[in-house]
């Protein structure tokens, strides 16, 4: 534990790309790949507010698959390959650009989160009732 108690100035980006807790900056966010840690283990914050449900998978498929198809374009008009070298290239690519993307997104999202809920969670009917 930290002894600090001012926690302003932690970017929401920041923190997030780096999977670091959303208040302190510090504490791990995620205690595996994916999974969300309970609490922070620097400044205490419990990360029962957080759920990002499936915002990082759809925020992720736009650019991925932008990305593959021009490759995919680029490549095939340079050197015409055959379509099941492409797939073998590009069927790989998108596994991995998401694995790599989705840990990072996932904690953008839950820092915006904690940003614009304060650590509480959000009403589930969007605070209309
Ligand atoms: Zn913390």
């Amino acid at each position: 534990m930290t002894t600090q108690t001012s926690y302003e100035g932690v970017s929401p980006f920041a923190a997030g790309l780096r999977s670091r807790c959303p208040r302190c900056g510090e504490g791990h966010l995620f205690k595996g790949f994916l999974t969300v840690a309970d609490h922070c283990d620097s400044c205490g914050l419990s990360y029962d507010f957080a759920d990002s449900g499936d915002g990082p998978a759809i925020l992720i498929m736009f650019p991925v698959g932008t990305i593959v198809v021009l490759l995919w374009l680029i490549t095939d008009a340079m050197f015409h390959l055959p379509a099941v070298v492409h797939l073998m290239l590009w069927l790989p690519a998108v596994v991995i650009f998401s694995l790599l993307l989705l840990r990072p997104f996932k904690g953008v999202l839950i820092a915006m989160q904690y940003a614009s809920h304060g650590g509480k969670r959000p009403p589930a009917n969007g605070g209309d009732a």
